[in-house]
């Protein structure tokens, strides 16, 4: 489980996290969704140890995790933006992360079998990066976070580079890799439609604050605010 109680953050002088509380169950899939610049990504960073709160505290599996440093966290971020190493191929994409935590060569090799057939890069396997499609490299992404077997896994935005068919495609194997390993995760997007079809509960987030927060339907149906109903786009 993830508790984020309290959590506030600070850039020059301007509070853009004013206090947020939200809590993910074991397993549990958490969408947060919000307008540009509401502090969604400062969010994830703040959970993946890549910020520092200014106030608050993060507890993961019942441990408090506020100052323990990003590579002890057992958190895998996937990002817009893919951050694949250029110059490696996608075998070594997948197990340099676990090379450099000092898991053995075979054990390395399984992982990375293990991940290719979910994902279903078998044969991209000695390609670099720059030899495949965008989501062919998003599954390779996703094929790194989940080859360490986090506790977690945090998502900014990891489709909203892929064209709307890919977009369908993957949103359906995120889903079903979810139902698959039972990962506790964070969703970051601006797709209403994968908000509503993903997740078990949504966050909206306006000005640095939650809104609102419940299930899909609690949202779509009973929305808290003007601002929620027009962001879900719930029917007046
Ligand atoms: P988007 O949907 O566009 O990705 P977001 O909700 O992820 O937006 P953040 O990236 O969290 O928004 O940014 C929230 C606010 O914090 C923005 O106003 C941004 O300019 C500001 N901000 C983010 N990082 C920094 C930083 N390192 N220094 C100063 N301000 C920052
Ligand atoms: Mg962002």
């Amino acid at each position: 489980a993830l508790a984020i109680e309290g959590v506030r953050k600070t850039f020059g002088g301007h509070e853009i996290l004013k206090g947020i509380d939200l809590d993910v169950p074991p397993g549990g899939f958490l969408i947060l969704v919000g307008p540009s610049g509401c502090g969604k990504s400062t969010l994830l960073n703040i959970i993946a140890g890549l910020e520092a709160p200014s106030a608050g505290t993060l507890r993961l599996g019942g441990r408090d995790i506020t100052r323990a440093p990003a590579k002890d966290r057992d958190i895998a971020m996937v990002f817009q933006s893919y951050a694949l190493y250029p110059n490696m191929n996608v075998t070594d994409n997948i197990a340099f992360a676990l090379e450099m935590r000092g898991v053995p060569r075979a054990a390395r090799q399984a992982a990375v079998q293990r991940v290719a057939e979910m994902l279903q890069i078998g044969h991209l396997l000695q390609r670099k990066p720059g030899q495949l499609s965008g989501g062919q490299r998003q599954r390779v992404a996703m094929g790194r976070a989940l080859a360490r077997e986090p506790r977690l896994f945090l998502f900014d935005e990891p489709l909203s580079n892929l064209d709307a068919k890919l977009r369908v495609e993957m949103r359906a194997e995120i889903k079903l890799l979810h139902q698959r390993t039972r990962t506790t995760t964070v969703y970051v997007t601006h797709d209403q439609v994968e908000a509503m079809t993903l997740g078990d509960r949504i966050a909206v987030m306006k000005d640095g604050a939650v809104q609102q927060w419940g299930t899909p339907d609690d949202i779509y149906d009973r929305p808290a605010t003007r601002f929620v109903a027009e962001f879900i786009g719930s029917p007046p």
